[in-house]
């Protein structure tokens, strides 16, 4: 059994904590004048928005079979990463980890925050290595685990056995990333929440549901942790202008089952229409909305690319001469294959034939 305390992680600070109260906080309910924010009473946007965004909350819960008070919203997933180490690591003390290839906000994060970021590399099929983990399990500065599944870049998931068994052994926080979750064939991690008091599931709106420019990311959680982010959030750190593109789209789901079943179809495709490609040399399975692909030269299709004015994400320094290819429509797409056929080989394998 996990003796998880989720006092004892807590930084003794943020324990000590008491949350800003604002307006809208003390007050709630419909009244008909309102002089208690010192707005101005004037135009649309004059009002601050609801600081516990309880319409997506409610539709939330409903659409994912969780509590209301199970659910942070955040102003992007980098709130919700960010956050984890403000409330968890004390900054030039506390450690967290994570596996590599992987996300590189985990790092960045890291550093701003002053917690220094233990990277395990994944092993040759992108895999957890278990026996490299568990030295690091019961290292007691050690607070936070993430768990990018599905990975970016590697657009795989993890073995199912191996995070539940990170779950159970480890006694602080464990993060999984479900970023691309939507694309997936596997379960959310949601199903298991009330299984793990140590758990926080990450996902967001900038994939699937079409929305990055809007900044919207939502952690699921015991409600002892969510309590704990509502403390330390900003009040209002979720705009009305966000609260309602959100909410339109959460009531309209099939539109969304649409968009995210044309994508997964068009990377099937391209997928098939890649492999006909001689520079490619290896296509990686993917669970995401892109492919990580390995080509003889990577820097020198990349820049050839980046002529015909198409940009991918050149992984080459995580994952030996791979391209990350996000899968867009099927212009688009089509548009890179026909690039990719103009490349002429030859001079792709220039550095590879030193
Ligand atoms: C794209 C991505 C996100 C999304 O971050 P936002 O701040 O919500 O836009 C989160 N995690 C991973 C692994 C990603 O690739």
């Amino acid at each position: 059994m996990n003796e998880f305390n989720l006092n004892k992680i807590i930084r003794p600070n943020i324990q000590k904590l008491k949350a800003y109260s604002s307006a809208r906080d003390e007050f709630k309910g419909e009244a008909e004048v309102y002089l208690d924010a010192n707005e101005n009473p004037y135009g649309t946007l004059n009002r601050y928005p609801d600081p516990q965004q309880i319409k997506i909350k409610e539709l939330l819960s409903e659409i994912k079979s969780v509590d209301k008070n199970q659910i942070f919203i955040g102003n992007g997933s980098d709130e919700i990463i960010d956050l984890a180490f403000r409330i968890f690591c004390e900054p030039g003390k506390d450690k967290a980890l994570t596996f590599i290839p992987s996300y590189g906000m985990y790092s960045v994060s890291a550093a701003i925050n002053d917690v220094s970021l233990i990277e395990l590399p994944l092993t040759e099929d992108f895999q957890i290595d278990i026996n490299s983990l568990e030295t690091y399990l019961g290292d007691e500065n050690l607070k936070l685990i993430f768990i990018c599944s599905p990975n970016n870049p590697t657009g795989n998931c993890f073995e199912d056995k191996v995070i539940q068994y990170i779950l159970r052994k480890f006694k602080g926080i464990v993060i999984i990333d479900e970023a691309y979750i939507d694309f997936s064939t596997k379960e959310s991690y949601i199903s298991l929440l009330s299984n793990y008091p140590n758990l926080i599931i990450s996902q967001t709106f900038s994939k699937a549901w079409g929305l990055a420019g809007v900044r919207v990311g939502v952690a699921y959680a015991d409600s002892k942790i969510i309590e704990v982010y509502n403390k330390v959030k900003p009040p209002y750190n979720i705009s009305t202008l966000n609260q309602e593109v959100i909410l339109n789209k959460l009531n309209n789901l099939a539109q969304f089952e649409i968009e995210k079943n044309i994508i997964i179809d068009q990377k099937e495709k391209l997928e098939k229409q890649l492999q006909e490609i001689e520079l490619v040399k290896k296509i990686y399975p993917s669970e995401a909305n892109f492919l990580l692909i390995e080509v003889s030269n990577a820097n020198e299709v990349y820049n050839q690319l980046v002529n015909q004015k198409i940009i991918t994400r050149n992984r080459s320094n995580l994952v030996n001469n791979c391209l990350r290819i996000t899968i867009g429509s099927e212009i688009e797409n089509k548009r890179l294959l026909r690039a990719l056929q103009f490349i002429d080989v030859a001079s792709s394998n220039v550095e590879s034939s030193f």
